[in-house]
């Protein structure tokens, strides 16, 4: 049976980070993902925000141009416009930064297994024996650790006894080339109760693509239908994109913060399979960049023999980061489905003294909160920078 240090399993953003992270720290990497290729069946809208950028060297070719406006439009249609000095965000073009990411994967040493599908795990030597799937052949390799990147219903957490998400949006866009326009690149927000419950809906058009979309409580919410009528309803849409999309893209988005259980002996979750979204925004990127860094010192500790090297991936150290962020999802999914509720809220918003919560919501500097790294155990090794 072939062995690897490390078997990293989904090459969405947090796998390929998660993989390239631990090669370059010295562990041999294995990466698998069902799909053929990394730049197929794109999943997200993309949409990276400042600190992001700031933060993490993206390269500038795979990035749309920057925006700085954000529109919040109440139930009835009035708009709070927010207007930045900052490049806020950027729409990440991101079939060419996958493709850049496993490039660089595979520049550390990672080794590419490309349309496998993880089949499962079982305990093996105080490892997993981990069961793949290729071209119709099964095969299985040991590794020291597994790491599940496998998305928001992740079947890795399930094998290695790990939490599991339980609370969901369920979101659609369709992505259109931008008509020649001369209007600013925005990010449209829409409160709407009706189409986009407990969420927006939204269009971000950067002068290159124009993204429309919508999201909602899982339960009972039919995307497809609701992104029609929003379609239908938001003022000047069949201009903006008219006829058939590019492309749709779509799935679940883990939104009940990070899991308590995260991390064992056999193995550790990143992105979206960790719950590492962020519940208030449902933004995810930032979270599979910081995490995966985060996951690649734990892995090497752990495996260079760092007695508590795993205490520091403890779902509750990072929970207790996102206590506000909880809160107000709590209180969107209360209050979200009611258009008299939001349309108070965005009266409250428009006054001068409130717009500034709404300009940190959208402008302020937030990330997925990472917590402190362990103190090194007396007499162990200093892994951590
Ligand atoms: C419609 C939509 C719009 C979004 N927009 C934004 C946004 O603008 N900004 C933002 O910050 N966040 C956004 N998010 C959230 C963000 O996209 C996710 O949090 C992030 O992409 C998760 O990345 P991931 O690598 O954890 O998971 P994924 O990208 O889902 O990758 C999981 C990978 O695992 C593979 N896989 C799964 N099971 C197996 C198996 N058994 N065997 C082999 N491979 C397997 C899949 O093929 C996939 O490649 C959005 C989400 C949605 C659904």
């Amino acid at each position: 049976m072939p062995r690897s240090d490390v078997v990293v399993v989904g090459a969405g953003l947090a796998g390929l980070s998660a993989a390239e992270g631990m090669a370059r720290r010295g562990l041999l990497v294995v990466l698998v993902d069902r799909r053929v290729r990394v730049d197929a069946r794109v999943r997200t809208t993309g949409i990276f925000v400042r600190r992001t950028l700031e933060d993490f060297d993206l390269p500038a070719s795979c990035l749309g141009p920057p925006v700085r406006r954000v529109l919040l439009y109440s139930p009835s249609g009035r708009a709070l416009t927010l207007e930045s000095l900052k490049d806020e965000f950027r729409v990440g073009r991101m079939g060419a930064l996958y493709s850049r990411k496993l490039e660089e994967c595979l520049r550390a040493g990672v080794r590419w297994l490309p349309g496998t599908s993880y089949l499962g795990a079982e305990p093996h030597r105080g490892g997993s024996r981990v069961y793949l799937e290729r071209a119709g052949l099964r095969e299985a390799w040991g590794a020291r650790l597994v790491v599940g990147a496998d998305g928001a219903r992740s079947r890795v957490a399930r094998d290695l006894g790990l939490a599991e998400n339980r609370q969901w949006l369920l979101g659609l866009e369709e992505v259109h080339t931008a008509p020649a326009t001369s209007r600013p690149p925005a990010f449209h927000c829409f409160l709407d109760p009706a189409c986009a419950p407990g969420y927006i809906g939204w269009v971000v058009e950067d002068g290159e693509s124009v993204h429309i979309g919508v999201a909602g409580h899982a339960r009972g919410y039919e995307p497809a239908a609701a992104l029609a009528s929003f379609r239908a309803r938001a003022p000047g849409l069949g201009a903006l994109a008219p006829g058939r999309p590019l492309e749709r893209r779509g799935g679940l988005i883990p939104v009940g913060g990070v899991l308590d259980r995260i991390g064992c002996a056999r193995g550790l979750l990143v992105g979206d399979a960790a719950g590492a979204v962020s519940p208030l925004t449902a933004g995810g990127l930032d979270a599979c960049l910081r995490l995966s860094r985060y996951a690649a010192d734990v892995a090497q500790a752990h495996l260079s023999g760092h007695p508590n090297a795993l205490e520091a991936y403890a779902g509750e150290r990072f929970r207790s980061r996102l206590v506000s962020r909880l809160a107000l999802r709590r209180a969107l999914d209360w209050g979200g489905r009611s258009a008299l509720l939001l349309e108070a809220a965005c009266a409250v918003l428009r006054t001068p003294p409130l717009a500034l919560v709404a300009r940190h919501v959208f402008f302020g500097r937030g990330s997925f909160p990472l917590p402190a790294p362990p103190a090194p155990a007396e007499g162990a090794l200093r892994l951590w920078g």
